[in-house]
């Protein structure tokens, strides 16, 4: 059981560690190694302070120089799914289940609108994590929409399982030529099925398979942690960072605009001293 669960490792979630290791808290930082796309993808940041004219990649790796100097190790595994236990916090990350007294959700913000179906058959027919459901669709023919960097890999994974893989891709990666890997273009239009999923229709036909994986560098907030209370595309906080349900605190882009560096990090700084101030009341 860890002290406090950290999701994402862009600013505010590498902020939010610093302190809470800093503060002697038993912490896991779960996200990438490659710390943030909206980290490395930044030509050159003016706004920091401290950091004049920074690029992206310059200012990625002094935090992850930072993590190593305090001894923080990254978790590389996408959290699927966070469920409030009453005292405590279980995490599914891949195959495995986290145990957590708190959790800070440091996930940045879901740009993506949801294609016409995905909510109707979340659970149903639609999935957002490939190595928790594939084996659900051994023998079958799924479709994946690649919005991810690491897409083609869940592509990859998936084929070895599942009888075929459509893989429609929405940004530049493919998979790796398989046999049974079709790369299909076109763009997505919707969802259908009845009481599960039957069929992928994009703007070049309908393709009918048994399960959409939906495969984005993060997912809607609602979706991720089940009774968080959202306003539009976030995370509702107060200003000490608290959501509605004890022991959950949200920082960074997920707990609103402005989406900008040093917001992210200073309310992961705040984020990790509620939790601190949360675990010692717990005692
Ligand atoms: C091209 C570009 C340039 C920018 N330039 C500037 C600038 O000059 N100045 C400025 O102040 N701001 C700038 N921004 C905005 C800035 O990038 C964001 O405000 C900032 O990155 C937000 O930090 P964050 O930690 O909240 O989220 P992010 O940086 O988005 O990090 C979130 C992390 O969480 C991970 N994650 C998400 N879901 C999960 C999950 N379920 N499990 C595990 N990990 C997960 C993601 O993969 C990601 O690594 C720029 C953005 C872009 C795209």
């Amino acid at each position: 059981m860890y002290d406090i669960a950290i999701i994402g490792t862009g600013p505010a979630g590498i902020s939010a560690a610093i302190t809470a290791k800093i503060r002697n808290k038993d912490i896991v930082l779960l996200g990438s190694p490659e710390l943030s796309a909206k980290l490395s993808k930044a030509h050159r940041i003016d706004n920091y302070p401290g950091l004049s004219q920074i690029s992206g990649a310059d200012f990625a790796e002094k935090l992850r120089q930072q993590l190593d100097d305090l001894g923080i190790e990254i978790t590389d595994k996408q959290v699927s799914a966070v469920y409030s236990m009453g005292d405590h916090f279980t995490l599914q990350a891949g195959e495995d289940m986290i145990d957590a007294k708190s959790v800070i959700a440091a996930t940045g913000v879901v740009n993506a609108k949801a294609l016409e179906g995905e909510d109707e058959f979340l659970g149903r027919g639609v999935s957002y994590c490939a190595t928790c459901d594939a084996r659900l669709y051994k023998g079958k023919t799924v479709a994946v929409l690649g919005y991810s960097d690491d897409a083609p890999e869940e592509a990859e994974f998936l084929s070895e399982i599942v009888e075929k893989v459509i893989y429609v891709p929405m940004n530049k990666q493919l998979p790796s030529e398989r046999d049974n890997i079709e790369i299909l273009s076109g763009k997505p239009v919707r969802i259908t099925g009845d009481k599960s999923v039957s069929a992928l229709v994009t703007d070049s036909g309908e393709r009918e398979v048994s399960c959409v994986f939906v495969l984005r560098d993060a997912v809607a907030p609602d979706k991720l942690i089940p009774g968080v209370e959202t306003e539009g595309a976030h995370i509702k906080v107060d200003l000490m960072m608290k959501t509605n349900l004890p022991g959950l605190f949200a920082c960074g882009d997920i707990a609103g605009k402005p989406y900008q560096y040093v917001k992210a990090a200073g309310q992961g700084n705040v984020a990790a001293l509620s939790a601190v101030a949360y675990l010692n009341g717990l005692k």
